[in-house]
């Protein structure tokens, strides 16, 4: 299970408190204290630790928490509420175009899961809206990336439309949103290349796709167990090609969580799946309420 480390951590902070007969103001320093090692601890980005610690202080201070009953309660529950807060309150659905097809284009390093991602998301549009979506494989640097996108695809019963590794990869997508108005596909996702990391060439190859398509959701795939390096590589994509939302995968094995708590505080763009597993099945909106609850345990 994800967070094991932080929510253990989290629990004994809290227990601690609720043990006191009294709370002082001393004890609600220490507890500050326990929470922002925690999250250090769970690798969430420094600056978010700080501004956390500091919100969560000041609504203490605010609610007069020491002086009510259950202090200890209402501290968990400011907690509870920032933790969401940080993580964008609500749920985001997907962008939607007003005309077919919605263009999905999703982005992220080689190995953080888009091929895997693309997948399931298909098969959940499929399931939930019986959408019929084509995908047009754009990573034309590894002929692997193309027979991995026809093995997904084949598993989930979508078309694939590609043209092997010699043609550029804008011209593919370009071919490719033609056949999707011809066949009348209502969504069509866009599985580009990664690299091992951020460079200028791929950048500007995303950049020219997104400007020929002007796709509707820019979804970039981040490895959570990536921890900071998570949020340095969303930062980096987003500086450049300003996504729409980002799918956080690999939470199943995320033992820390802090790319889950930094990534909206840092970029300001929306967590709107979480990949837990490698099943087609494995993918999940994002409520930050629920991931709040689930940290805190
Ligand atoms: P890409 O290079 O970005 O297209 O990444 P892939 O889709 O090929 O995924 C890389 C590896 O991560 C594969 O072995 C996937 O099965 C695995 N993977 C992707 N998403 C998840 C996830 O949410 N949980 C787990 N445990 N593995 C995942």
């Amino acid at each position: 299970m994800a967070f094991e480390g932080l929510t253990e951590r989290l629990q004994k902070a809290m227990e601690k408190l609720r043990r006191k007969p009294k709370v002082t103001e001393a004890d609600l320093r220490e507890t500050m204290r326990e929470i922002r090692l925690a999250l250090l601890e769970a690798d969430v980005n420094f600056k978010v630790v700080k501004d956390f610690v500091k919100t969560v202080r000041e609504k203490a201070a605010g609610a007069d928490v020491l002086k009510g009953l259950n202090p200890a309660q209402q501290i968990v529950k400011i907690v509870n509420d920032e933790l969401t807060k940080l993580m964008g309150e609500e749920a985001v659905p997907l962008n939607k175009a007003k005309h077919i097809p919605t263009v999905i284009m999703m982005v992220g390093l080689q190995g953080a899961g888009k091929t895997t991602t693309a997948g399931k998301l298909a098969l959940r549009l499929k399931n939930e809206d019986h959408a019929r979506p084509l995908f047009i494989a754009a990573d034309v640097y590894r002929p692997a990336a193309i027979t991995q996108l026809q093995q997904v695809a084949a598993q989930i019963d979508v078309p694939v439309f590609e043209k092997g590794t010699d043609v550029d990869p804008v011209e593919i997508v370009r071919q490719g949103m033609e056949v999707a108005k011809q066949n009348h596909n209502d969504y069509v996702i866009i599985d580009t290349a990664g690299r091992l990391q951020i460079d200028e060439q791929l950048m500007d190859e995303l950049a020219n796709i997104k400007e020929l398509v002007n796709p509707d959701e820019i979804l970039l795939v981040i490895d959570s167990m990536t921890g900071q390096n998570a949020v340095n590589t969303a930062q980096g994509f987003d500086d450049k090609l300003d996504v729409t939302g980002v799918v956080l995968t690999k939470l199943d094995g995320d033992a820390r969580g802090g790319a889950a708590m930094s990534i909206r505080a840092v970029t300001g763009k929306p967590i709107k799946f979480v990949g837990e597993g490698e099943k087609m099945s494995d993918l999940d909106v994002f409520h930050p309420d629920r991931m709040a609850s689930r940290i805190l345990g």
